[in-house]
């Protein structure tokens, strides 16, 4: 059974998570900090600026709260989103295993909550194959289609909507068979988008490599 992180980091980078299982994978002290904004919407959607004085958000409030107005307005069960009725719930489906956040009922779905930055339309690539994964594991609990889940960048004020498309699915396949058969380093990217930030780079001696192509 694969977790639900796991999953997550072979989606960014398989390499990432064969770095990940080896060391300390305990989440930095401000994601918490970041994630229970997703519980506070109601509040903070019409807030005052005053209000947003020592939060972790992201953005000036008059984004905030426009980002929030502009989910409210989209989301019908923005209602259960903003109280859910279940949080933290642990799903186990029939290859992956993790906590949905958030679970909304009618028709069922789950939320992921993520502590980092959305991109400009849709969601990161590694949340869909998390957000697939945990859709899949819902509707396997439940013995019922799932069709969609949200994903949201709290410190944005966002929300986005994933469709578990073929083409999502077939991500998921694709990341799901890279974790079940990784036994050693698989190769390195050699994506300087991706490698830049990545926690391992020193490790994986992307660093070096990438500067030396840049000298030659
Ligand atoms: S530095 Fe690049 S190749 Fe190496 S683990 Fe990170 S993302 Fe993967």
């Amino acid at each position: 059974m694969i977790a639900f992180s796991d999953l997550r980091t072979a989606a960014y980078c398989p390499r990432k998570l064969y770095y990940a299982r080896k060391g300390d994978r305990d989440p930095p002290p401000d994601v918490a900090e970041r994630r229970a904004l997703a519980f506070r919407y109601d509040e903070l959607v019409d807030a005052p600026d005053a209000a947003f004085a020592g939060l972790p958000t992201d953005v000036p409030p008059e984004r905030y709260r426009r980002n929030l107005r502009r989910a409210r307005d989209r989301f019908d069960d923005w209602p259960a989103l903003v109280d859910p009725p279940r949080r933290d719930v642990r799903l186990s489906g029939k290859d992956c295993r993790g906590v949905a956040h958030k679970v909304i009922e009618d028709p069922p779905r789950p939320s992921l909550v993520s502590p980092g930055s959305p991109p400009e339309e849709g969601v990161w690539h590694p949340h869909a194959v998390h957000a697939v994964a945990a859709a899949k594991a819902l509707a396997w609990e439940r013995e019922r289609p799932v069709e969609t889940a949200l994903v949201e960048y709290p410190a944005y004020g966002t929300v986005r909507e994933v469709r578990l498309t073929t083409r999502k699915k077939a991500a998921y396949r694709r990341t799901l068979r890279a974790v079940e058969s990784l036994d050693g380093p698989p190769p390195r990217l050699e994506n300087r988008d991706k490698c830049n930030p990545c926690e391992y780079s020193d490790e994986c001696g992307v660093s070096t490599r990438t500067l030396r192509s840049l000298l030659s």
